[in-house]
C-alpha cells in the first residue's frame, strides 16, 4: 500500500472479529483508530460468556480457516498461544442414530476461551466499550457518531461500521442511504443458546453433534475444548427456524424444550444441571450472505464490514474486515493524489 496522508483518523462500530480485523490493518498502517461497542467488552458474536467459576463459548463454537490469509493468521495465534486445535469427536445425530461427523474438518477455538481472539486483535487498539452508536452524521468535515445519550464523538474522515446487518441499516440510514438500502435486504437469523454445567460427564462419546430434524442444530461439550477447566459444560443451540419462532417465548418454556429436544437426540437424560443460562442471539447467522467482501461508500468515506459480506462464519468476519480495511487506505491514498494533482 502506498503512502497514506499522516493524522487519518477512522471510527469503527462494533469489537467483534470484523472491527477489529479492519481496526488493526488500519493501526499498522499508522491510521489513528478508535473501536466504539455498545456490549461491555469485545468479540461480539465470538465471545466467552463467564458466570462465577463458568465459562462457555456461547456463540461461534470453533472457526475453520480455508482461505490462506486467514490460515496465516490462525497460525500465527496458535503459535502466540491464544487458540488451539480442537480435537473433540464430532458427530451428526439423526433420528437416535449416531452418524460420523465430517472427519476431515480442522476446527480450532480460542485459548482459553473465544473471547481471547478479539482481545489479542484489539491489543494495540483504543476500544471504548458501553457506547450505543445510533446514527452517524456527515458534514463538509467528516463523519462523526452519534451515541443514545446523544453524545457525539469525532469528526473522523472514515467509519467503519461492523455490526450486523440489521443493525448497520438503521445506523447508516441518514449518512449512506444507498449503503443501508443493500444492508437492509441481508436477512439475519436469530439462535437461542442454552449453558449448561454439571457435576458429572454426561456418558456420550462425542464432544460436538450437529442435530437434524431437531429443534436443535448443535450440541457441544465445551469444557473438552483446549483450554478449559472445571466442570463439565455443553452449549446447545437452537435451529434458526426454532429460533426465530420461539424467540420471545418465555425462559422457562424454551429451556424445557431445548432439554427435551436434547433427551431425544442423544438417547441420554440430562441431570439437573449446577448452573443454566438462555443467551437470545437476536442476529446470528445471515443465511444468505452478500457476494461483496465489503461495502464502501467512496463519497464520504463511510464502509460497512461483517459476516454478512464475506461468509457466516468467524473467518468470514476477519476477511471482510482485512478487505475493508485495504479500501480505506486506498481511498486515502487516491484522496491525497488528487489532492497532490490539483495543487
Ligand atoms: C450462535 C452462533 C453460533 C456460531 N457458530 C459459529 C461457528 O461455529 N463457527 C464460526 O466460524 N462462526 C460461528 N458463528 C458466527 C460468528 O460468530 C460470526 O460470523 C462472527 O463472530 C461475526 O463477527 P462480526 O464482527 O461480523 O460481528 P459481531 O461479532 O456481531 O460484532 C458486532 C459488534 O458490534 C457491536 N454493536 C452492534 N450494534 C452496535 C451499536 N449500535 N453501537 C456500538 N456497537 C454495536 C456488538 O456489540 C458486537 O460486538 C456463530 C454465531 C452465533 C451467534
Amino acid at each position: 500500500m502506498d503512502i497514506v496522508e499522516s493524522f487519518k483518523k477512522v471510527a469503527i462500530v462494533g469489537a467483534g472479529v470484523s472491527g477489529l480485523a479492519c481496526a488493526k490493518l488500519l493501526g499498522d498502517h499508522g491510521i489513528d483508530v478508535v473501536v466504539f461497542d455498545k456490549s461491555r467488552g469485545t468479540g461480539g458474536r465470538a465471545s466467552t460468556h463467564r458466570s462465577g467459576d463458568y465459562a462457555f463459548d456461547s456463540g461461534a463454537q470453533y472457526f475453520t480457516a480455508r482461505d490462506a490469509l486467514f490460515v496465516a493468521q490462525v497460525d500465527e495465534w496458535v503459535t502466540a498461544g491464544i487458540a488451539a486445535a480442537w480435537r473433540g469427536e464430532t458427530v451428526r445425530l439423526r433420528d437416535g442414530e449416531v452418524l460420523p461427523g465430517q472427519g476431515s474438518t480442522q476446527r480450532f477455538v480460542g485459548m482459553p476461551g473465544m473471547s481471547s481472539i478479539s482481545r489479542h486483535l484489539a491489543r494495540d487498539c483504543r476500544v471504548t466499550t458501553g457506547f450505543r452508536v445510533v446514527r452517524l452524521e456527515q458534514d463538509r468535515d467528516g463523519v462523526a457518531l452519534v451515541s443514545q445519550d446523544d453524545h457525539r464523538e469525532g469528526r473522523f474522515d472514515a467509519v467503519v461500521v461492523a455490526t450486523p446487518a440489521p443493525q448497520t441499516a438503521a445506523l447508516v440510514r441518514s449518512a449512506a442511504p444507498d449503503l443501508a438500502a443493500v444492508a437492509e435486504r441481508v436477512p439475519f437469523s436469530a439462535c437461542l443458546a442454552l449453558m449448561v454445567a454439571f457435576r458429572d460427564r454426561l456418558p456420550l462419546g462425542f464432544d460436538g453433534a450437529f442435530v437434524d430434524d431437531s429443534p436443535l442444530s448443535w450440541v457441544s461439550r465445551d469444557s473438552s475444548k483446549p483450554g478449559r477447566l472445571g466442570d463439565e459444560t455443553w452449549v446447545l443451540h437452537a435451529a434458526p427456524s426454532w429460533s426465530d419462532e420461539n424467540f420471545a417465548a418465555e425462559e422457562e418454556v424454551i429451556v424445557e424444550s431445548l432439554r427435551q429436544a436434547f433427551v431425544r437426540a442423544t438417547g441420554v437424560a440430562m441431570p439437573e444441571p449446577l448452573y443454566s443460562r438462555l443467551h437470545r442471539w437476536r442476529y446470528a447467522l445471515p443465511p444468505e450472505p452478500l457476494p461483496d467482501r465489503f461495502l464502501f461508500d467512496a463519497t464520504n468515506g463511510i464502509g460497512a464490514c461483517g459476516d454478512w459480506c464475506a461468509g457466516p462464519r468467524v473467518e468470514g468476519a476477519f476477511l471482510s474486515g482485512t478487505a475493508l480495511a485495504e479500501r480505506v487506505l486506498q481511498w486515502f491514498v487516491e484522496g491525497a493524489e488528487s489532492r497532490a494533482r490539483r495543487s
